[in-house]
Parts: C-alpha cells; structure tokens; sequence
C-alpha cells in the first residue's frame, strides 16, 4: 500500500553492470509505517527456496485442508498458492537463524552443513568450542577446508527468515530428524487444528504448507479458523501513532478474561473483523454473565438454605412440564454446541448457549421462583432443585472451552465440594453427551409460541396501562388450529404467566376486530392478542393482593431480611384495604412468609413504610421473628 502523495521523480537503477543514469520517472514510493520515511527499493542478491518447483503440490494439499471461513480456502490463500513465487528466505540481519552456508574464499564454491555432526567431520575446522552456540558471532567464527581447492570456508553472513523457523515448528519442536524419527508414521503431522489471523496467509499459514510440502509432501494442519482482526471501533487499525490503541490488560482488569473471550467468541463470525468497543465487552458481561451468574447465584442461595444435596437421596424425582421442558432444550443445546464446534465455530456455539440461559432465566428460572420459596421440602421442590443444578453443572462443562474461569468457579461449588470423586476440574472433565430421549421437540415448540403470546399479551398490558400483578379475565388469542393445539398442551403455564383467568382462541382477523369492542389488541405475525379493559371488583381485589406483596417483599429487602426469615406483617388502611388483606390473608401470608397479618401500629423495632396502592392509603410495616 503506497500513500498517493509519495511520489519521487528521480529513479535510479542500482543493479550492477548498468549505468546509474537518472530517469525522468514520475512514480509512487512507500513510506515507513513507523516514522514515515520515504523508502526506496533496489535490486539486490539474496537466496531463495525455489517453491514454484512444488507450485503443484502447495495447491493439491490445500485442497485437502478445511478453511474456516471457507473462502480463504480458495480466494486469500489460494490466489497466493497460485501465484506462488520463489521463497526469498534469507536476511541481512544480525539476529535470526544462521543460513548454514560456507562459501570458499578461493574457489567461491558453496557447502550446506546439515547439523552439527557433520559440521564436527569437516576437514580443518577450526573455530568449534564447547559449548557450542550456534548463533552470531560464535557461528561466523567456524571455518573449514574446500574440498575443491583446501582453501579456508567461512560462513555467509546471512541469516534465515524468522518465518522459516516458524514454519519449521511442528517439527523442529521434537528435534527433528535427529529425534522422533517416527514423527509422521506416528500421526503428529498433520495437525488437526490451527487458527491464526487473516495476514497470516502469506506468513505462518504458508510456511507451514510451504515446509511440510517442501520435506514430506504432505498437508501440515487439516483444520484452520482463519481470524479476522481486531480494529477501533471505527473500524480503524490500531496503532501507537493515532493513539486509538485498547490495551487489553485494562479491559482484562475491568470486566475479566471471560468477559473479552465471550465477546470474541460470540460478537461475530471468525473471519470477520472486530470493531472493538470496550462497551460492548460491558454489553456482554452484563447481557449474558451477569444473567448466568444470577441463574447460579439464585440456585446457590436456596440450594445452601435448603440443605439441597445433588444426587445424595438417590431417590427418583417426578419432573413437572417446566422441569421436562428445560431439559429437552438443555439435551438439544448439548447436540447444538457440539456440532458448532465440531464444525469449527465457535461463534454459533456460544450463541445457542446464550439464548439458552436467556430461556433459562427469563423463564425457567423466573416461572420456577415460588417453588423455590415453599417452606416444605416436597417433592416438586426437589425436581426443580435437581432440575436447575443439572442445568448449571451441564452449562459450566459446555462453558469451560469458553470462559475457563467462571465455568470452574461455578463446577468447584457445585460439582467438587458434594462429589470427593469427581474430576478435579471442570478441564478434566468430560465434555456433556446429549440424551437425545429427553429432547421433546413438541413440548419446545409449544413453549416457544407459549413465550411470543406471553410477550404479545404483556404488550397489550403496556399499550393498555396495566399492570401485570393486576389479574384479567380474559386474554383472546388469534391464531391458526395448529397453535391453538400447542397453547392447549401448556395453558397453565400461559395463563400463570400472563396472569388471566381463562385464554380464548379466534382467528386473527375476528381479534383484530375486537378492537371496536374497546379491546386492546397488539399483533405480531402469525398470531395477535386482545385484552378487555374491563376488570370486575373481584379482580381489581386480587390485584391490590399481589401489589401488597410486591410492596411487602421489597420491605423485606430493604430492611436486610434473609429470604428465609419469617415475619410479622402489621397494617393500617381503610376498610377497603383490611377487606383485602381480609380475603387474600393466606396468600399474602405464603407469599411474604408472614406468620401473622396484624391490623395496627407497627410494634417497635419493625420496618415501616406508607404506600398508595389503586388510589387506597395503606401503611405497611414488617417485623423479623
Ligand atoms: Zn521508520
Ligand atoms: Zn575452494
């Protein structure tokens, strides 16, 4: 890339044997990235490896190798194979690998030393010390006899292209040939995997080819994820000069490692460039950490007061639908992750996991919470305990490739301190197997349209102005007879969920027409949703019940209760609110873990505050027992 404005109007010719006579030559030259120095090329004398001898070979084994993205494959790495020049691998440097030629300094004929033992069988040499170095200057000290004419051999002063040591490094790192003779016939070439950025292609992904090629005629690596690069986050190159350099160990520090892989495992697909915005590393943890922690800390806190032990009763428990529910999707999940990563992306993978604890939050999670609360350890209080702690320890194994750290806090806890026998780390695991019986994908279809109609109906609340906690009778729902069989199969959940008392089905054209009839009506292809705004005395009661608990269980935070403790609740209000609190005492009571509702003045020590719920005054207060 030569900037437009570096252009020279003087070009000289230094090849030897040619006049240096100046041309009248308008053309572009290359500055230093650096420090912007105009830089001019010549012609020099340097060594090659003559890879186009091997053009054919270098293009045959890449066919061999899988390309993640695939277009590298034949386009970035294909074009160069194609248009392949001859390997200039030597450098005028001082540091690097000596190029083990000797020239003579008589007869100027040249001799390649192959290794050390045969360096020791030259006649005359001279210069050899123990302990031997290799390297400049000790190398240049080396001298032997020409056996052409006797005279003295000294080294040339090159030195080797870094990139030949790089690519030399599946087999130089086992000494090879002087050890692990056996390296091929033994299977560690070639590789199974590699991954490395896009520039790559003509640096370490070529010199890998290029040498396996060169010595063995084969591939070296079979798999490659090929990556793109990190860039500013408007889409710049990052660099020292413009000062838009994001250092990593800050964000590190900031947010955690786990936090910066999960956004370059998920942000895009590899091959791609990452815009990087340090707030979209704070989206990530907040989006999918933070939701994952909270899942883990929830079952934590109720698992540690309840004295739930994982496994430890052997007894069988009885999974409700919610249960059956959050299972097949965590055996469909185990199939998805594995086949993403079988396929070499990663970025899919951890997408399936995100919208996993999404679901398993949003509505595992949440639609379980009251079976959690009940004081009683029955039994489906132990199936959503078992439930949730197969979920989490299957999450921290599906997890550990992705954010080792977090995956094995959450194994230590829930994995190492209930089973002695375990593996010792969540790394030294096996990675989870589905059980393909649990996927029911019916019952996933079913819950998915349950959770888009649910959604549809809290949308129809907001456009109304109506709150959740406040109970309807009715929630119309139009959609086709395939729908409507789907909804049948998990009413309870719906009508729970959307809190209604009864859900009736019509066409989505006779629901849109509800609207004349004063309906709210919010739609969303292929189905639609309309709610009354009609709500009857009996409803309009139930639904100040569930603002006192609301109220009640946020009292019971803010004046620093443990979610176990039982409470005296005192209240005062008019008559209206004492019929509530009348006709809901049991419910509120379960809900608060109220012992007691006692109409009057708080006693002394209790924590008290006023509120106004539907236009009624009431004075709530909560004491610990
Ligand atoms: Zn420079
Ligand atoms: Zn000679």
């Amino acid at each position: 890339e030569i900037p437009a404005q570096g252009v020279s109007p003087v070009l000289i010719d230094y090849r030897p044997g040619l006049n240096h006579v100046p041309l009248s030559l308008a053309h572009l030259l290359p500055f230093c990235w650096r420090c912007d120095t105009p830089l001019l090329y010549y012609a020099k004398q340097t060594w090659y490896i003559r890879t186009t001898a091997i053009k054919d070979e270098l293009i045959a084994h890449n066919d061999e190798i899988n390309w993640y993205p695939e277009h590298i494959k034949h386009g970035r790495f294909g074009d160069w194979l194609q248009n392949n020049v001859d390997w200039a691998f030597s450098r005028e440097r001082y540091w690097g690998t000596p190029l083990p030629v000797w020239r003579c300094e008589s007869c100027g004929s040249y001799e390649c030393v192959g290794g050390i033992k045969e360096l020791e069988k030259k006649p005359g040499l001279s210069g050899f010390k123990e302990p031997l170095d290799l390297h400049r200057p000790f190398v240049d000290e080396l001298t032997f006899d020409c056996q052409k004419c006797g005279a003295k051999m000294r080294r040339v002063t090159e030195v080797i292209d870094c990139w030949l040591d790089s690519g030399a490094m599946p087999i130089a790192q086992h000494h090879y040939p002087y050890e692990n003779e056996t390296l091929l016939e033994d299977g560690r070439l070639p590789a199974d995997y590699i991954s490395e950025a896009v520039d790559q292609t003509r640096g370490w992904f070529y010199s890998l080819h290029a040498i396996a090629t060169l010595l063995f005629n084969r591939r070296c690596f079979s798999n490659v994820i090929c990556l793109g690069h990190v860039l500013d986050a408007k889409g710049e190159k990052m660099s020292k000069a413009k000062g838009n350099v994001v250092e990593p160990w800050a964000v590190i520090n900031k947010y955690g490692a786990d936090a910066l892989r999960w956004y370059f495992f998920t942000s895009t697909a590899a091959g791609n460039v990452y815009r990087f915005d340090e707030s979209m590393v704070a989206e990530v943890s907040r989006r999918f950490l933070s939701t994952l922690w909270n899942v883990y800390s929830f079952f934590v806190t109720y698992a540690n007061i309840d004295r739930f032990t994982p496994g430890g009763e052997g007894v069988s428990v009885e999974l409700s639908e919610l249960d059956r529910w959050i299972i097949s999707e965590l055996n469909q999940l185990i199939v998805d992750v594995d086949s993403g990563l079988d396929g070499y992306n990663p970025t899919e993978a951890g997408r399936r996991i995100e919208g996993f604890v999404a679901d398993l939050s949003n509505w595992y999670v949440r639609r379980s919470r009251r079976r959690f609360w009940k004081s009683e350890s029955d039994a489906d209080k132990l199936a959503a305990y078992s439930t949730l702690y197969e979920c989490l320890v299957t999450l921290a194994k599906l997890l550990a490739p992705f954010i080792p750290f977090l995956a094995e806090e959450m194994y230590q806890n829930l994995v190492c301190s209930a089973f002695t026998e375990a593996p010792d780390s969540v790394h030294l695991a096996d990675f989870p197997v589905a059980d393909e019986s649990k996927i029911d994908k019916q019952l996933g279809e079913d819950i998915r349209l349950a959770m888009k109609v649910s959604s549809l109906g809290r949308a129809a609340r907001s456009k109304a102005g109506i709150k959740v906690r406040q109970p309807l009778a009715v929630n119309y729902v139009g959609i086709d007879l395939k729908g409507r069989e789907s909804l049948e199969r998990v009413k309870p959940q719906i009508l729970e969920e959307m809190n209604v008392k009864e859900l009736k089905y019509d066409t989505v054209e006779n629901v849109a027409a509800l609207t004349k009839d004063g309906y709210v009506v919010v739609g969303e292809s292929p189905c639609n949703s309309a709610i009354s705004l009609e709500i009857s005395p009996e409803l309009r009661a139930e639904g100040v019940a569930r603002e006192i608990v609301r109220r009640l269980q946020t009292m019971r935070r803010s004046a620093g209760f443990d979610i176990a403790d039982h409470i005296t609740t005192y209240y005062q209000g008019e008559a209206y609110i004492g019929q509530v609190m009348a006709d809901f005492a049991d419910y509120i009571k379960q809900e608060t873990l109220s012992r007691e509702l006692v109409e009057g003045v708080p006693e002394e020590g209790a924590f008290a505050e006023s509120h106004k719920l539907s236009g009624y005054d009431i004075a709530l207060g909560v004491k610990r027992l």
